[in-house]
């Protein structure tokens, strides 16, 4: 398991990746289903990182925030997961 901070620099690496437009067909990073959308703005900016998610997670983090209920830990999102094992799929 990743430290919370080396999770924030994955995926802020992403998020730089994803403004220049070079994270075409990546997965979103924190549930990892390909559901991203193709135009970067029309995905959701985490509250938790300076990364782009898609729109279910983008709400699940509001609803989370609404709810008073604590975010999901970075270093468990699928994305930062996913670098961790070896396992194929
Ligand atoms: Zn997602």
């Amino acid at each position: 398991m990743r430290t919370i901070e080396q999770a924030k620099q994955i995926l802020e690496e992403l998020g730089r990746m994803q403004e220049k437009g070079l994270a075409a067909g990546i997965p979103c990073p924190r549930c990892g289903y390909p559901r991203m959308r193709h135009r970067l703005v029309e995905n959701s900016l985490s509250r938790r990182a300076d990364v782009h998610i898609c729109n279910v997670c983008g709400m699940d983090e509001a609803l989370r925030d609404m709810a008073g209920s604590p975010p999901l830990p970075l270093n468990e999102w699928g994305m930062v997961c996913g670098f961790d094992g070896d396992k194929e799929e």
